[in-house]
């Protein structure tokens, strides 16, 4: 099986297209939260994800949409595109919103939007906040998006680390090893990415952030998702190409703030 891993499509038409384009021969889609928000077209990037087989959970634009999160925590431009695309979306799409999980487990996989402790909000950007968040998942790997930026915190050892067959390593033993305040793992999760890789799933447990579709933020303008391939057991990144003007003139017809206009261009 082969899945793809996306995230932050951000309500970015064209980039979604682009990235649906390189994922004809995927079987099911995992998106991880923020679909609307920042771009012009919510209802045909929400109505495209729901004719393909996925599963998705709730991103903080998302809850903030349907009101499930107060606009004031939100900075002046992201507020008025939350409002503005409350008003777009059809009842339907907004239901659809309303419905989504915050946390969804697929076999050795926790799927979140921002982090396994704080679902809606936490930004796993650093080692140290990732480090701690080992402890708020019961799989070995911890799928995020959030920050748009593409990630891998490798942490401790596979939670099912067989040696002759007993298991060494259960999930309440490191819990306890964490309460008591010891360390689990011997050092900082590092924080890998080598785009041009497949990350092999191994003996760590990890955490994995995919980038976002519709509004990248690591410098590179290009759409950003990740395929993971069972039969491999690997994690490929990719990146895509769109027509970023394309979206960038639709957001100046919708009088959508420059400063969310530019930074397409700049992917940051
Ligand atoms: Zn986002």
């Amino acid at each position: 099986m082969r899945y793809a891993i996306i995230s932050d499509i951000h309500a970015n038409l064209a980039a979604f297209q682009a990235v649906l384009e390189e994922l004809r021969d995927v079987d099911r889609i995992w998106c991880l939260g923020d679909m609307v928000g920042y771009g012009p077209n919510p209802n045909e990037c929400i109505e495209l994800l729901r004719r393909l087989p996925h599963i998705a959970v709730a991103g903080n634009h998302d809850w903030a949409v349907i009101g499930e999160l107060p606009l004031t925590d939100f900075n002046d431009d992201a507020r008025w595109v939350c409002e503005w695309t409350r008003q777009q979306l059809t009842p339907d799409n907004l239901a659809y919103l309303a419905e989504l999980p915050t946390t969804i487990v697929q076999g050795n996989f926790t799927l979140v939007h921002g982090s396994p402790r704080e679902p809606v909000w936490e930004y796993l950007l650093y080692p140290r906040t990732a480090q701690q968040n080992f402890a708020h998942f019961q799989t070995d790997y911890c799928l995020v998006g959030h920050t748009h930026v593409p990630t891998v915190f490798q942490g401790p050892l596979l939670l099912a680390e067989r040696v002759d067959g007993a298991v060494t390593r259960p999930f309440h033993q490191m819990l306890t090893a964490l309460e008591q305040g010891r360390t689990v793992g011997t050092e900082l999760p590092e924080a890998l990415v080598r785009p041009n890789e497949p990350l092999h799933l191994g003996t760590r447990r990890l955490i994995i952030n995919p980038g976002s579709v519709g509004q990248p933020r690591d410098g590179n303008p290009q759409a950003s998702y990740a395929i993971y391939d069972t039969e491999q057991g690997t994690i490929e990144y990719h990146r895509v190409p769109y027509p970023v003007e394309k979206t960038q003139a639709q957001m100046e017809a919708i009088g959508l703030s420059q400063r969310l206009i530019a930074r397409l261009s700049l992917g940051w």
